[in-house]
């Protein structure tokens, strides 16, 4: 049987500058849903795991490059409700403390060239193809069941907010809390800050999924360079808010989307009384191996 019980309280955090500007900032803590699968990640997986388990699946294969938290909640989901995992890593043979952290939970790394990588139902057809006992689970965990998971964010909201700010990779995460918040005819505002350069096709990408009336604010000045880069700003950010409330955030994610949020906000983007609610994705273990480039 796969439980999956969830904790992921609402709590304020203040600032001076919120005061002046008069708006208030929340947090969704889904980083204490699970230390490994965490925010997010925990929220996808939590329709294929019970799939993986009606079809009579044993063995979970996924997908993602060298940090990805997606590969460490599989690893870790699968050794606790008893699945045997298989991780294909975009990328040339590495060692850091993510793939390290999901070997320690018996999965089994598969490095894979980036030209292969690219088509993943070709490379599990190659590997598995004729092993009936083998899930496919997509990179990131992407899918309908994904956006399912993560749709139920906004059914656990008890106050309303004028406005819902998430970090984008994929897109599916703000595809489920748009299409949750649609679903409870929340008047919220739901606000996307891409990680990623370029990130203009992720706004198709994540329409997609929704019907035509959805709309959201796409804010793609927040990147800090692409994927997984950083700047000096950002570090420096992530420690004065680290200071500031007591909770970690990465310079991946959810770095990104609260200096968004403080951005905007010093920018008088909100009007004053403005409710806004800032989704903790998690991800944190991903900060690991970057710790040492914080200037202390
Ligand atoms: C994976 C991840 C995201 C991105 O989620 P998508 O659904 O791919 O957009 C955001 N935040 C954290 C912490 C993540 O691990």
């Amino acid at each position: 049987m796969i439980d999956l019980q969830i904790y992921s309280p609402v709590e304020q955090i203040k600032d001076p500058l919120f005061s002046e500007k008069e708006v208030q900032v929340f947090v969704k803590r889904d980083d204490m849903i699970h230390p490994f699968i965490s925010g997010n990640k925990w929220r996808k997986l939590k329709y294929i795991l019970p799939e993986a388990e009606r079809l009579n699946k044993k063995h979970l294969v996924t997908f993602g490059g060298a940090y990805s938290n997606h590969l460490l909640a599989t690893a870790c989901a699968a050794a606790k409700f008893g699945f045997k995992s298989t991780g294909i890593v975009r990328g040339e043979e590495i060692e850091n403390e993510q793939l390290l952290l999901c070997k320690l939970f018996g999965m089994e790394l598969r490095f894979t060239d980036r030209s292969s990588y690219r088509d993943k139902p070709a490379l599990f057809q190659l590997y598995y193809g004729d092993d009936p006992e083998t899930f496919f689970i997509d990179e990131g965990g992407a899918g309908d069941l994904a956006i399912r998971g993560c749709s139920e964010l906004a059914d656990e909201l008890t106050e309303t907010y004028d406005h819902i700010f998430c970090a984008a990779g994929t897109g599916t995460t703000a595809a489920g809390i748009i299409s949750g918040i649609t679903k409870k005819k929340m008047l919220s505002r739901v606000h996307v800050v891409p990680v990623l350069k370029d990130s203009g096709f992720l706004k198709a990408e994540i329409e997609k999924h929704l019907t035509s009336t959805e709309s959201f604010d796409f804010h793609t000045e927040y990147h800090f360079g692409g994927y997984a880069k950083t700047t000096e700003e950002l570090l420096s950010f992530i420690m004065k808010f680290s200071r500031l409330t007591g909770i970690l955030i990465d310079p991946v994610y959810t770095g990104k989307m609260f200096l968004a949020i403080f951005d905007l906000i010093a920018k008088d983007h909100f009007p004053p009384g403005a409710k806004i609610l800032a989704v903790h994705t998690g991800g944190l273990t991903g900060m690991l191996g970057m710790l040492y480039r914080f200037k202390f």
